[in-house]
Order: structure tokens, then C-alpha cells, then sequence
């Protein structure tokens, strides 16, 4: 497994967690990433810049292979908040679920036993007009300072970038001497030739982030409405940034902002829980406004390993999957990748766990 050359396509949480730990974990790789978009950048084609993004883990009691995803990335980010001098833009939290109808059907979620202080809020504790609330420690995520974070540990490993225009086909980014593709394109595996999954498709969010003096909100919520659809959040930065939410439209691809939506948005976060405003301000400072496109994927995130041939290039080729991770990409992204490399590696050493394809390149 020497001097093995790998193109990472994508440098959104998933695909730059999978190069980090790639360069960190293993020895023998050259890993090189390909993207249109990087961290800086503020695009609709770009979803991670715009995730809120903390830890609320969606895994059903079923589904205990995105639990272990989430497990890990949950000790993982715990970690690295607690770490001496941490400019990762994580930080720890106090976390609050709530049903404005108290739900029938509760059963406490899987991670009771893994985030501290899980419990049942009080009567006195809930605020007007809920009916049931559940809090735990959580983990708040600033995508913009965790994603430069992490490119910045990439090149000091010695991997490198590469900005290209938005690829039609997963071929344009093998060069002769690619051994391995780790396919990290997000949404845009729905229509990236090569991959062209009919699962994946988007849930539109909108939010509108607010300025907040730094350390004046160490809590966030999650809000279910009584009719079951509509969620109303908030999850405060370490840099007093608070992002309020939000919308979830299944299939909905415009990213335009919708401003009467923005409005709601503010409204509903304030009618549950008016100490979002301080008591010596009368409205929000308003930064900036959000919408990202959630790569959702019918089966959930794709993580398989195909070998095809390059006719181009007269050689075998890895292509590994990582995409597809829905409203959770930043919650299961140390997990997703830790078994998008064992894939790899089991693909590498000839175990049957991957798919053979001959050639689509
Ligand atoms: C409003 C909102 C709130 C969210 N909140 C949370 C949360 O609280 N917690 C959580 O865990 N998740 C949250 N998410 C979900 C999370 O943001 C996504 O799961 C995650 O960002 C997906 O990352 P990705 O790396 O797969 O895709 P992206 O971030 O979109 O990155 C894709 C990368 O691939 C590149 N690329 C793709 N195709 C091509 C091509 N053909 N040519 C060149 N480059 C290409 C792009 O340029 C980019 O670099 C939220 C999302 C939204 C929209």
C-alpha cells in the first residue's frame, strides 16, 4: 500500500474529514483534493458553509450503523472542544429537544447513554406553549472555522488542493498517476456522470444568522411543532454568531432567499424562547441569511468502494464513496470517515466488502 496517489473529490465536511484522517491515520497515501468550492466560500452549490451545525443525532433505535457514525464523531468533537487552546469552533453546549404536543409514542433516543446529563426537563423548566422537553450535553460546530480548521491541518500534513470548474464527470479528475478516488461530492452526486445516483436528492434549509455578544448563548434548541412538520431551532457559535432555522423542503433546489420565510424563522425563535434577545436589545442584529441544500440519499450515506478500469489511462482505479449524509453531516462526519478508510483498505487488500465495476471511466 505504498506511494498510493488519492484524489479527493469534495472539500465540505465530508470530504475534508476523510483526507485529514487519511493523512493522519495511515502512511503510504499521497492525498490531493479536487473541488470547486473550498472553505471561504459562500455558495448554494456548496452545502457545508451553511449547516447550523450541532450534534442531534437523527439514527432511529433501528439503525445502528449511523448510530456508531455518530458515536464516534460525538467523542470524537468532544475531544477536540476540550482540547487545550481550541480553535476549532467547537465548543460544548447545553441542548434542549422540544414537543409543543407531548408525544405519545416517546421512548428516550438511542444516545441517552452517551451524552452526559441526559434527562426529562421539569414542568417549570419548559417554556410556554410545550408541552415535553428533553436536554443533554451537545456539541456546537462553527462550519466556517471547522472546515478552515481542517484544510489547514490537510496541507500541513502535506496534502494539496486543486480548484477546478464543476466537474460533469467523476473521470475529469484522474490523472495518470490516480490510484484511488474518494467521491465526496455531495449533492452533486445526483448528477455527477460516473456516479448519477437516482437516491440522492435535496431537503432545502433556509436560516438567518444573528450577532450575539461572544459566551451570551451556551445552549441551543430544537423545536417540533404540534402539526409535526415545522422545526424551529437556534445553535449559538463560538464567535456570538447564532443561527436560527430553519425549513426543511424535501426536493426543493432554489437557493434563493425567501425573506417572508426569514421573518417566520425569526418570529418562531423568539415566541420559544424570547431570551435569544437581551434584555438591553430591542431586535436582532441580523448578519447575514442562509439556504443550503441537505444531500439526502434514499438508504442513507453511501460509503462502498468499486474498483473500475481507466481506459484513458490503461490501469485499475478505486473509486470509494462518501456521500449523501442528509442533515448530519457534520454529527457523523469523524464516523463516516473512519469507515470510508476501512472500506478502502479492505478494498486495497482484495476482501470482498466492495463491488467490482467494470468500467463506466
Ligand atoms: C440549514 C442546514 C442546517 C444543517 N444543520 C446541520 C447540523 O446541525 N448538523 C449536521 O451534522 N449537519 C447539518 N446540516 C447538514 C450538513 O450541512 C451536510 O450534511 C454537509 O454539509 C454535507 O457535506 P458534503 O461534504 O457532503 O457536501 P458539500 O459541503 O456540499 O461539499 C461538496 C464538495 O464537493 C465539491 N464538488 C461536488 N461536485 C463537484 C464537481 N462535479 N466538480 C467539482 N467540485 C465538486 C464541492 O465544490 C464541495 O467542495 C445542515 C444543512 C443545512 C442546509
Amino acid at each position: 500500500m505504498s506511494n498510493q496517489r488519492v484524489v479527493v473529490l469534495g472539500a465540505g465536511i465530508a470530504g475534508l474529514s476523510t483526507a485529514n484522517l487519511l493523512l493522519q491515520q495511515e502512511k503510504g497515501f499521497k492525498v490531493h483534493i479536487v473541488a470547486k468550492h473550498f472553505p471561504g466560500d459562500l455558495s448554494g452549490e456548496y452545502t457545508s458553509p451553511w449547516a447550523g451545525a450541532h450534534w442531534r443525532s437523527h439514527a432511529t433505535k433501528d439503525d445502528t450503523r449511523q448510530q456508531e457514525f455518530d458515536r464516534i464523531t460525538y467523542n470524537h468533537l468532544w475531544k477536540l472542544a476540550k482540547a487545550p487552546q481550541n480553535k476549532t469552533g467547537i465548543m460544548i453546549i447545553d441542548e434542549f429537544e422540544y414537543w409543543e404536543r407531548f408525544p405519545q409514542d416517546f421512548s428516550d433516543p438511542w444516545f441517552k447513554t452517551l451524552c452526559r446529563e441526559y434527562r426529562h426537563l421539569r414542568k417549570e423548566e419548559l417554556p410556554t406553549g410545550i408541552e415535553f422537553g428533553i436536554t443533554y450535553k451537545s456539541i456546537s460546530i462553527n462550519p466556517l472555522t471547522y472546515l478552515s480548521y481542517l484544510l489547514n491541518n490537510f496541507t500541513s500534513l502535506g496534502g494539496t488542493t486543486q480548484r477546478v470548474n464543476l466537474l460533469s464527470h467523476l473521470n475529469e479528475c484522474l490523472e495518470s498517476e490516480t490510484d484511488i478516488v474518494i467521491n465526496c461530492s455531495g449533492i452533486h452526486a445526483r448528477t455527477l456522470g460516473g456516479v448519477e445516483d437516482p437516491n440522492v436528492y435535496a431537503a432545502r434549509g433556509q436560516t438567518v444568522i444573528v450577532q450575539l455578544p461572544r459566551s451570551y448563548m451556551n445552549w441551543a434548541f430544537f423545536k417540533r411543532a404540534a402539526n409535526g412538520g415545522e422545526v424551529t431551532y437556534a445553535i449559538p457559535h463560538d464567535d456570538g454568531e447564532v443561527i436560527l432555522g430553519g425549513t426543511y423542503d424535501e426536493h426543493k433546489y432554489s437557493t434563493d432567499i425567501d425573506y417572508n420565510t426569514a421573518k417566520g424563522i425569526i418570529q418562531r425563535c423568539l415566541a420559544t424562547r424570547p431570551d435569544i434577545l437581551p434584555n438591553d436589545q430591542t431586535q436582532l442584529t441580523i448578519k447575514r441569511h442562509g439556504v443550503g441544500l441537505r444531500p439526502c440519499r434514499k438508504g442513507g450515506v453511501r460509503i462502498e468502494a468499486e474498483w473500475t478500469i481507466s481506459k484513458k489511462f490503461g490501469k485499475r482505479i478505486l473509486i470509494c464513496h462518501n456521500y449523501g449524509h442528509g442533515g448530519s453531516g457534520f454529527e457523523s462526519s469523524h464516523g463516516t470517515a473512519q469507515h470510508t478508510i476501512k472500506v478502502l483498505k479492505e478494498a486495497l487488500q482484495g476482501r470482498p466488502n466492495f463491488q467490482l465495476l467494470i468500467s463506466k471511466l
